[in-house]
């Protein structure tokens, strides 16, 4: 029996790996969870799993509202830090979302435990700090995120990453797939999430119909699988059934599909030698379609700003990730156009001199002073 530690259990990664979890008792306990302020959603799962551990900042609030006598309750990042690496927990599934999710990374990465990753924001912002301390402590990491889950599926037996010549990150488009920039001027915020292919939280769902999701996924798979930022390729297939393809230097491709269902990539960063069985739709290749296009030539230059970040280090990862979170949440409250979310994030990426120390402490600093970047430049555009 493995114990899993849940970090963003209220969200909907974190629903996909209770599923899991649910279908697969023998194997799986859910021994904590942490989250931010959904109380009644976080209720239902303590009703439901029994966890022994529960991460929330305000717990005093929570406390108040409910009645679990047995719960530990923990707040603050020393705790935090504490319940990532007690000796019970086994597996930690880092699903929190955004910049938030980089200190449970960090604290992570030195336990030498198995991390299910989900929050590509603390690679982005984190990756030259995380991915080293993972190495030193042999932290095990496992991507969960659809692509780079398929490309980890995709590699593993093989010996070298020096026998790859190419990787193929799918994207769907999302829901403004063929619409041109100027086509984005008066998207609205309903529109833009209502996503074909996948239930996901809303900050996620607006990277995707931006596309600046996958430019966070470059940045991540660069990290995660340690290649050349060349060796990747951006390419657009509508249906979300190939999940991501790798090419090798003898010819053969690989890819792993499946429909699109996050419950599939997280059984198999949960499965060991085995495989975790789910319940799943399974594909009816017969009336399958599969199509691909190139990445909209006008996303160009926000596809070239996270290749650039490749090439030049996380901490402007900071600044890009910074920007972007700001960016995001400036449309969603209405301050901001859907197609000005590339100028907040052009503008502040432009305008911030990045210093190379790795710290935490420093990464933390980057991030707060775009921020304040970035919020100057939305109330210069605000609606
Ligand atoms: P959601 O918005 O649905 O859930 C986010 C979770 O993080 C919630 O549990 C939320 O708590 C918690 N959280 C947010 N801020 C904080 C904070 N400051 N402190 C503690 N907890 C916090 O997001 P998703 O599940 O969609 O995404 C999670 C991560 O996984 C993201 O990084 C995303 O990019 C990545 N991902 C998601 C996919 C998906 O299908 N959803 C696919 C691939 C990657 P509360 O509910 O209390 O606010
Ligand atoms: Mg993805």
């Amino acid at each position: 029996m493995k114990n899993i530690l849940l970090l963003g259990a209220t969200g909907s990664i974190g629903k996909s790996v209770l599923s899991v979890i649910s279908q697969n008792k023998d194997k799986f306990n859910l021994i904590g969870i942490a989250f931010n302020t959904n109380i009644s959603i976080a209720q239902k799962i303590i009703n439901d799993f029994l966890p022994k551990y529960v991460h929330i900042d305000d717990h005093d609030c929570f406390i108040k509202q409910t009645d679990n006598k047995n719960l530990s309750f923990m707040s603050g990042d020393s705790n935090l830090e504490n319940l990532i690496k007690l000796d019970e927990v086994d597996i930690i599934v880092c699903a929190t979302s955004g910049f938030a999710g980089l200190k449970a990374m960090y604290f992570a990465a030195t336990t030498g435990k198995k991390i299910l990753l989900a929050n590509k924001e603390s690679i982005v912002a984190g990756g030259d700090l995380i991915m080293p301390l993972a190495k030193k402590y042999n932290s095990n990491i496992v991507p969960i995120d659809s692509e780079h889950n398929a490309i980890f599926q995709c590699l593993s037996g093989e010996n070298a990453t020096e026998d790859v010549q190419k990787v193929i990150i799918t994207a769907s488009g999302g829901p403004f797939l063929n619409y041109s920039i100027s086509d984005l001027e008066n998207v609205t915020l309903e529109e833009a999430l209502n996503h074909p292919n996948w239930s996901m939280g809303n900050k996620i769902t607006i990277d995707s119909a931006t596309l600046v999701n996958k430019c966070l996924e470059l940045i991540e798979a660069k990290y995660l699988f340690d290649l050349d930022e060349q060796i990747f390729q951006l390419v657009v297939h509508p249906q979300s059934i190939i999940h991501s393809i790798v090419t090798y230097k003898d010819g053969s491709s690989i890819c792993q599909m499946s429909a699109p269902d996050m419950r599939v990539p997280i059984a198999n960063g949960l499965s060991e030698s085995n495989r975790i069985p789910i319940s799943f739709d399974e594909l009816n290749f017969t009336s399958l379609n599969l199509s691909f296009q190139e990445f909209p030539k006008d996303r160009m230059e926000i596809q070239n700003i996270a290749r650039q970040i490749c090439n030049n280090g996380s901490n402007y990862g900071v600044v890009f990730n910074a920007a972007n979170e700001i960016a995001v949440d400036s449309f969603i409250n209405g301050q901001i156009k859907f197609s000005k979310i590339y100028e907040v994030i052009y503008r502040t990426f432009n305008k911030n001199n990045v210093s190379n120390d790795l710290s935490l402490d420093s990464i933390n600093d980057i991030d707060k002073e775009t921020r304040i970047e970035a919020k100057k430049v939305v109330k210069s555009i605000s609606n």
